[in-house]
Formats: C-alpha cells, structure tokens, sequence
C-alpha cells in the first residue's frame, strides 16, 4: 500500500529584503527544488521579499504565506516576534515596519561610529553598498567587516565586535513585547514567539502569554529534538500553537538550510484556525 506523502514547509526565511543573501526569487526556487509546500518570508522589519516573491510562487506551484520578523526588547533584551498571515496592506503597519527600518539604519551608523572609534576604518557606504535595499542589520556590518579584512570570518565579526554586548553592539530599541504582538494583532496576524530555544528565551513565553501571544517556534536550525520535543509541549499545555522554519539566512555555510528542517504541514493549518478564530 503506498504510503501517502508527507508534506513539509518552511515557516521562516531570510531574503535580500533584509540580512538574507538570497533574492526572493531564489528563496521560492530553492524550495520548489526541495519540494516543500509551503513557506513563508520573514523578513525583519519588512515584507517586501514577500511581496517580490509572490509571483514566482504562484508559478512554482507554493504556498506562500505572508510573514516579518519583528525585534522587541524586553527586560534589557532582545527578543524576536513572528508575524504570520499578516495583512499586507494596512497603512498603519506598514509605516511602523518603515520607521523601524529607519532606525536600523540609524542604528548601522551609530556600530559603524563604534568601529571608528576602535579604529577600524570601516564606512557605512560599504555597508549600504552590502545592504542594498534590506533593512539594515549586523549581518550586513559582519559581511563588510570581512570584505575590508577587518576579520577573517563572519562568526569572528560577530564575537569580537558585533555579538551581544560586544564591542560595537548597539542594541535594538523600539518594541515592547505588548506593542509588538499588538502590532501584529492590529494586520490581523498571528503573533510567535521566534526560536525560544534557551532558557532566557523559553522562560520568556511565559511573560508573553498574558500579552496574547499565539504561538512559539518549536521547529528552528538552532534547536535539536529535545528542545523541539519540549517546546512542543509547553506550547500544547499552555494553549498556544507551535511553528517551525529554517531561519535560512543563505550565508555561505548555511546556504542549503531551507527545508532541512523538518517542519509538518500541520503548523500551517494550526495557524489559519487561530487565525479564524481570532478574527
Ligand atoms: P540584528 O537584527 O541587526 O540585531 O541582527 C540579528 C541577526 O544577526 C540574526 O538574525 C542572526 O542572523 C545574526 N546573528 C546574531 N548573532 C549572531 C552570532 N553570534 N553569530 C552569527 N550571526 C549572528
Ligand atoms: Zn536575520
Ligand atoms: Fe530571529
Ligand atoms: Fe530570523
């Protein structure tokens, strides 16, 4: 008896619309090729992959469901929110996600002034030139550093200047947890938390559950089988539902990574019924 076909999606991707390398094109192709059925791009603060790459998905053949990557801060840190079937169109939010990539830039100025005042001559045209129109994050500053041959390698960017609490981190400063998941609410979308695979992490859904979060990230590169396997769990015992992506960022390394994690099609469908019935 054949057994029927297993069907897999990718509920978190990078695009050149922020601090992904791969064009939103590319992003659908790859995972025509790795024959998923559904993906959503998450963009930080942005949903213009999204928008780019409808077209090729309707040729293609998959789903594609609109998403963003926001970044709030709470006590101290950051934090990442997943909104999922958010409405595209809503004026309001998308003059919020515009502001916030103007911060960013901001923000890419005040790591680069850092890096100066370390005496690494490092210029934010070279940053621009890297970012191009994505909404500017340290990725972009990490790939510049390496380009000028400040650093040997992106993780070493990272670690010696770019990292949490690093020598020229600027942390993010614009939502609060309660702002962001109203934010999503507001396009009537549905609000996740983004890989909560330690324990800070983790410990935050439970702050954020009386905020009306929806759902938590149980599928991610970062986390193994039993993170997932308990994060699964918390979210079913606390009433939330639980998603999964790749977090594909299509540097060098982790080019392959969309559909190697292994998400159900099941999450998809636990994310239009909160959708219903929250709206
Ligand atoms: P930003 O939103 O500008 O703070 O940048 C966050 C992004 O930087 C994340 O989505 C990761 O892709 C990347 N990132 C953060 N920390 C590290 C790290 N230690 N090593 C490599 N990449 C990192
Ligand atoms: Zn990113
Ligand atoms: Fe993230
Ligand atoms: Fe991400």
């Amino acid at each position: 008896m054949s057994q029927m076909q297993k069907k897999y999606i990718d509920l978190h991707i990078h695009t050149t619309a922020s601090d992904g390398l791969l064009t939103p094109e590319e992003v659908v192709e790859i995972a025509a090729k790795e024959g998923l059925s559904a993906i959503s791009i998450t963009d930080h603060d942005s949903i213009d992959g999204y928008l780019s790459a409808q077209e090729k998905a309707e040729e293609l053949g998959i789903e594609l469901i609109p998403g963003v990557e926001l970044s709030l801060t709470h006590k101290g840190e950051d934090f990442h929110l997943l909104g999922y079937l958010i409405d595209c169109e809503n004026p309001e939010f998308l003059k919020k996600i515009s502001s916030f990539q103007e911060e960013r830039r901001i923000r890419g100025e005040k790591m680069v002034e850092k890096l100066n005042d370390l005496g690494i001559d490092l210029s934010m045209e070279t940053v621009k030139s890297i970012a191009g129109k994505g909404s500017v994050g340290r990725p972009h500053l990490a790939d510049a550093l390496v380009k000028e041959e400040f650093v040997h390698t992106y993780e070493e960017a990272f670690a010696r200047y770019l990292g949490y609490h690093a020598q020229a981190y600027v942390p993010k400063k614009y939502l609060t947890p309660k702002e962001g998941i109203e934010l999503i609410h507001l396009v009537r979308g549905v609000a996740v938390l983004a890989h909560p695979g330690n324990t800070r992490t983790s410990q935050a859904i439970y702050d954020f559950l009386p905020l009306g979060l929806d759902g938590v990230e149980a599928y991610h590169c970062k986390h193994d089988r039993d993170t997932t396997r308990n994060l699964t769990n918390t979210a079913k015992k606390l009433g939330l539902i639980y998603t999964g992506g790749s977090d594909c960022h299509g540097r060098k390394k982790d080019k392959i990574l969309i559909g190697t994690v292994k998400v159900p099609y099941s999450c998809l469908d636990m994310l239009r019924k909160v959708k219903e019935q929250n709206y």
